[in-house]
């Protein structure tokens, strides 16, 4: 890939990259709306990614090419103005300059900049995350500038929310950030911390992109959102990370059945993630395999964010050989789902997956065979 980007890059500007950079998409593997509850979650950095190139330019103009676009956008020389129409996939890195100014950083003033990506866009896999931190790397680097992790992935996350508009946890960047091969992420949202977990020898995860989408998806985040603040405030905690089963149980008759619903998911979802790190540490494939099911039925029941398309895919997964666990992956109400399979379940297994599906809804979903690789980090 780094070839093709600096071929297209030559073709673009006329000239080879100074520095090149390359952040990873995630799959979102345990860990459902746990993030906002102060929760944990357990993500995997996979082996597609966005490149971005950059060559310095000393007369401050910033021209910004990418492999989704045709045409180069140029900003007005020194504006940091939102961009709208055709031209706002350049919010993305402008607004990583406007979070690294704003954090007191130096930022390069002029350059010539290509993002190409094979993380597919809009499919729950953060084609976002990795356009956003492949940039910052690159940018730090023209500036040079050094910063932690942490860092690097507080200003891709604070680009998301505040620059582009989009207020996504901490997950994306997290794990784009971290992420490290054969390893999963674990964050505990609310430090927030990050540590890596090895995912033992053997199973790769297969993501089903059902492209279905519930058409008031921004509502019913929402919705859920208030619903789990609701619960904790009537429990009696911060957030629901500091609520217990038991604090829940003694809590049922004053709560709403929705807030009760919610916190039931959230509660036992933030416990799954804590036995899927155990698990994993024993080496316990099925264990971790029957927390995955054990999520996706607790979305379906209880948080209510499941689709007929996930719950399909995700009982037609379970009949498979070689799948340890399947659930929905990312918000939920439509999407996609995600597997870990030995390779005993794959190109065949997906494939009757597939097939399935297609007889089922008329539509075949994508498929994507990944598995967990390195994050960020500077090609050259
Ligand atoms: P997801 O992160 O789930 O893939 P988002 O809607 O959060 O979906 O992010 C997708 C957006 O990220 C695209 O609409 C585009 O603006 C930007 N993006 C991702 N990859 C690229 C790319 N290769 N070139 C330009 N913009 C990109
Ligand atoms: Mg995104």
């Amino acid at each position: 890939m780094t070839d093709a980007l600096i071929a297209k890059f030559r073709a673009i500007h006329a000239r080879a990259p100074e520095i090149i950079a390359r952040a990873p998409g995630r799959i979102e593997f345990i860990g459902n709306h746990t993030d906002y509850n102060g929760g944990s979650v357990l993500g995997a950095a996979i082996d597609r990614s966005a490149w971005v190139g950059l060559a310095r330019r000393s007369d401050g103009r910033r021209r910004f090419a990418s492999d989704t676009h045709s045409d180069v956008v140029e900003p007005q020389a020194g504006a940091f103005d939102r961009l709208t129409g055709s031209h706002s996939w350049v919010n993305y890195p402008l607004g990583i300059l406007v979070a690294m100014r704003d954090s007191g950083l130096k930022i390069p003033a002029g350059f010539d900049y290509l993002a190409v990506s094979n993380v597919p866009l809009g499919a729950g896999l953060s084609s976002s995350a990795a356009i956003e931190l492949s940039s910052c790397m690159a940018f730090l680097e023209a500036a040079g500038e050094t910063i932690s992790r942490e860092a690097l992935v507080a200003l891709g996350k604070r680009a998301e929310n505040e620059f582009v508009g989009v207020p996504c946890g901490i997950l994306d960047q997290g794990v784009s950030g971290f992420g490290r091969k054969d390893h999963l992420v674990y964050i505990d949202c609310r430090g927030p911390r990050f540590k890596t977990v090895p995912l033992p020898a053997g199973p790769s995860f297969w993501v089903f992109n059902t492209h279905s989408k519930h058409a008031l998806v921004d509502g019913l985040y929402a919705a859920r959102h208030s619903e789990c603040m609701e619960a904790a405030r009537v429990i009696g905690v911060p957030l629901l990370v500091d609520a217990s089963p038991a604090m829940l149980a003694a809590a049922e008759g004053r709560l709403s059945r929705p807030a009760y619903k919610r916190a039931r998911h959230v509660i036992d979802e933030i416990a799954r993630v804590e036995q899927a790190v155990e698990a994993l540490g024993a080496g316990d494939l099925a264990a971790v395999g029957k927390l995955l099911f054990a999520s996706h039925r607790s979305s379906r029941t209880w948080f209510e964010n499941t689709s007929p398309e996930l719950d399909f895919l995700v009982d037609s997964l379970e009949s498979e050989k070689g799948v340890y666990g399947a659930r929905l992956t990312g918000g939920g109400f439509g999407g996609a789902a995600m597997a870990l399979a030995s390779d005993a379940f794959g190109e065949k297994g997906a494939g009757r997956i597939a097939d399935a599906y297609l007889e089922k809804f008329g539509a075949r979903p994508d498929v994507l065979h990944a598995r967990a690789e390195d994050g960020a980090s500077l090609v050259t």
